[in-house]
């Protein structure tokens, strides 16, 4: 596999150490906060108790480019089948506020689209067995 050639951040990485919170899940919207969050390993034991952390929060590491499965050879898969799914308007109301802009794949990638998009985002949208309703 490749080793990434740019410094631009995954918006939708893993609760790992080392990696920042910088928003929670609630009803299906995205709310960033406005200070994103180191992740420690305490701060993951704590969460994952509950269903992994990825299902309720989002977390920004780096992006891996051909070290990540997702990883097309030009870009990062997920914002590209994220916008075929959701479709957002170009240009559809002012951006979100994010901390991660300057830096971010996938709006290097797709710019003010995929923020819109990005609110909608469930890193992990899987059911959790057993979690309740
Ligand atoms: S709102 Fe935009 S800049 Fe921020 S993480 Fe989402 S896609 Fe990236």
């Amino acid at each position: 596999m490749d080793e990434p050639v740019t410094q631009l951040a995954c918006p939708s990485a893993r609760a790992e150490p080392g990696n920042l919170l910088y928003g929670h899940v609630s009803e299906g919207q995205v709310h960033r906060l406005g200070t994103p969050i180191a992740v420690t390993p305490e701060f993951v034991d704590a969460v994952s108790g509950n269903g992994p952390p990825e299902q309720r929060f989002r977390f920004a590491g780096t992006c891996q480019e051909g070290r990540c499965a997702q990883w097309t050879g030009t870009g990062c898969g997920v914002i590209e089948r994220v916008l075929a799914d959701l479709q957002p308007a170009a240009g559809a109301g002012p951006l979100p506020r994010c901390f991660l802009r300057s830096t971010c794949r996938w709006f290097a990638q797709a710019g003010g689209t995929a923020c819109s998009a990005c609110s909608h985002v469930v890193t992990d949208a899987r059911k959790s067995v057993g979690a309740q309703a």
